[in-house]
């Protein structure tokens, strides 16, 4: 879905940066600004600033910043679109939609409603004489009614229809429901409520809205399973959900680390104990979009596990995928027969603690998983655990994050580097996924001149717009060589163009590499002024370099040709080509001594 520019305009003008921002954090005034703690890192004095005047945010600590629609996206961790209408209805301006997209986002927003409907039905029967038994047994299991409250419980009842003849009470259809998956087709054309007699734990997404149910049984049957699932529907993608991240999210986010548990029943447990980072999935094995998902909120994750050495060792390999997307992994383990929920409630919140300030590198927990403590027996029996921990290793996108884990386990093993290596070569797969993680921009290009150059004309045109006319006439677009470079200067020219001026706050919104964002961020807070004399030989200077290095390039280029025809022996093209070559040299030179501003060009 788009959203028409002007209605961005709109939104970005009744969201006042400070009214949005004063949402979720803390501010006091100090002279133009507003500071507080920085929510996106963790500090004791504050460091996050908020411009009323530019409608920007800045923090001095970690380098966030951006407006309004990219402090949604950061904090809420939506996309543009999705911040943009968060924004909207907050504002309460409207979004024309074109028909059809309309029609398909109302239906599947209804789907929503659906489940909260649903959701708060439960609730009621739990809390209702229906669902005593229920209440009971969560109250024998020792869970709090703040934390039942909290991750919303409800009890399904007994009944084939119970839900399906309120649902349908309150306008809702059959469709609607099964869409959702909480009702099966029966053999005569009607439908039945898919959870009958069971504990009922929604499962939010992290914007909190409800995509699906967990169902556990209320008294064990061997006929039925202890827990059923919804389906994967239109809302809700299993492989994309984590259990427990809605409500422990900002925790995460603060504490850097989240903890990974099987079970709900643990997160909820852990949560009560005043642990309130953990997060489930839901019975699958973890996916990426699960591990990409852990690490847009904390780099670092602690599973706890629960089981005998050798039972780890085998389910471990399915973690290997937050290794690969760049996680740091440790693992704790429980002792045998207890799970993080009746470990807390038998033992206590602190021998827990003790446990996972414990856990270890999940390298190093392999190690010692597959050894069990015992030194290595073989020859044999290292070169299995090499290929092992080679396989593990080996999908690691990150190439320096694979190098380290190489050095660490060749010495733990006490084997050479090279040897490791090699294992770990084998096991590499070439597969699309490493694309993904090549960069944006070449690295070592970073701090090229070149790159300098571009990204300090963009700076002066947005601390200083009144040079954009004296640019624009100098600096075509296509001379600029970073594709996101050139998207910013179109920006501003456009704004320019059309309307005479620019707000440079407004160019965020244009920009998807984060770094660039937060460098424009960085460069909209600097007050200080610049003498005029020393902005336009500022301006001149980029200009040229800019304008020498694009003549250098093309110089390479006619000279790579020419050297082609002369082993041709193309007598007629050797002579046209080292005339041009001739020239290109020629500018180069010129352009050395040229100064593009005087100071008498068209000011702003
Ligand atoms: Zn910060």
């Amino acid at each position: 879905m788009r959203i028409p520019s002007g209605k961005i305009e709109e939104i970005r003008a009744a969201a006042d940066i400070f009214d949005v921002v004063s949402g979720y954090v803390g501010l006091k005034r100090r002279g133009q600004n507003y500071f507080g703690l920085c929510p996106f890192h963790t500090e004791k004095t504050p460091s996050f600033s908020v411009n009323p005047q530019k409608q920007i945010f800045h923090c001095f600590g970690c380098g966030e910043g951006g407006n309004s629609i990219s402090f949604i996206m950061k904090i809420e961790n939506l996309s543009f679109v999705e911040s943009a209408k968060l924004l909207a209805e907050r504002y309460h301006i409207q979004i024309p939609e074109s028909k059809e997209t309309d029609e398909k986002e109302k239906a599947k927003l209804a789907l929503y409603d659906v489940n909260r409907f649903a959701t708060d039905f439960f609730v009621r029967q739990l809390w209702s004489p229906a669902g005593k038994a229920a209440l009971t047994y969560l109250q024998k299991r020792h869970f709090s009614e703040e934390v039942i409250r909290e991750f919303e419980l409800g009890f399904a009842l007994s009944s084939w229809d119970a839900l399906i003849k309120e649902a349908l009470k309150f306008g809702f259809s059959n469709e609607q429901l099964k869409a959702v998956g909480l009702v099966i087709p029966n053999k005569k054309g009607g439908y039945y409520d898919r959870f009958r007699e069971r504990i009922m734990f929604p499962i939010h997404n992290v914007s909190g809205l409800i995509v699906g149910f967990g169902g556990r049984i209320l008294q064990d049957r061997p006929d039925s399973p202890k827990y059923i699932n919804s389906p994967e529907t239109a809302i809700y993608r299993k492989s994309r959900i984590l259990y427990g991240l809605f409500q422990n999210r900002e925790t995460i986010r603060k504490r850097e680390k989240s903890l990974l548990v099987e079970g709900y029943a643990d997160v909820l447990g852990l949560s009560q104990a005043g642990i309130k980072n953990a997060v489930a999935s839901s019975g699958t094995a973890l996916t990426t979009e699960q591990a990409r998902l852990l690490l847009r909120y904390a780099p670092n994750t602690i599973i706890l596990y629960d089981g005998d050495l050798a039972g780890a060792n085998a389910s471990l390999r399915g973690v290997d995928i937050l290794l690969q997307e760049g996680l740091q992994v440790k693992v704790a383990v429980l002792p045998e027969g207890s799970d993080p929920d009746s470990f807390v409630k038998e033992k206590s919140v602190d021998e827990l603690k003790i446990i996972l300030s414990k856990a270890r590198e999940l390298i190093d927990f392999k190690i010692y998983a597959f050894t069990a403590g015992n030194p290595l027996q073989s020859p044999q029996q290292k070169a299995a655990l090499v290929n092992m921990l080679a396989e593990s290793v080996g999908n690691i996108h990150d190439e320096v994050m694979r190098n380290l884990y190489i050095q660490e386990i060749a010495r733990r093993l006490n084997l050479s580097e090279t040897v490791i290596f090699r294992a770990v070569s084998k096991k590499k797969r070439f597969g699309k996924k490493q694309e993904d993680s090549v960069p944006a921009m070449p690295a070592r290009e970073i701090h090229g001149v070149r790159f300098q150059a571009e990204r300090e004309i963009l700076e002066i045109l947005l601390r200083f717009p009144k040079m954009i006319p004296a640019v624009y006439h100098h600096l075509e677009l296509d001379e600029l060589k970073y594709p996101e470079h050139r998207q910013v200067m179109m920006e501003i020219y456009e704004q320019y163009v059309n309307t005479g001026r620019i707000n440079p706050q407004h160019v965020l919104d244009f920009v998807e590499n984060g770094e660039l964002q937060k460098y424009i961020v960085a460069v909209l807070v600097k007050e200080e002024e610049v003498a005029e004399n020393v902005l336009n030989q500022w301006t001149s200077d980029c200009i040229r370099s800019i304008k020498i290095n694009n003549l250098h390039i093309k110089a390479a280029e006619a000279r790579t040709t020419l050297k082609e025809y002369e082993i041709k022996k193309n007598g007629k093209k050797v002579l046209e080509l080292s005339q041009t070559y001739a020239k290109m040299c020629r500018d180069i030179e010129q352009l050395k001594k040229k100064v593009f501003l005087s100071g008498e060009e068209e000011r702003l």
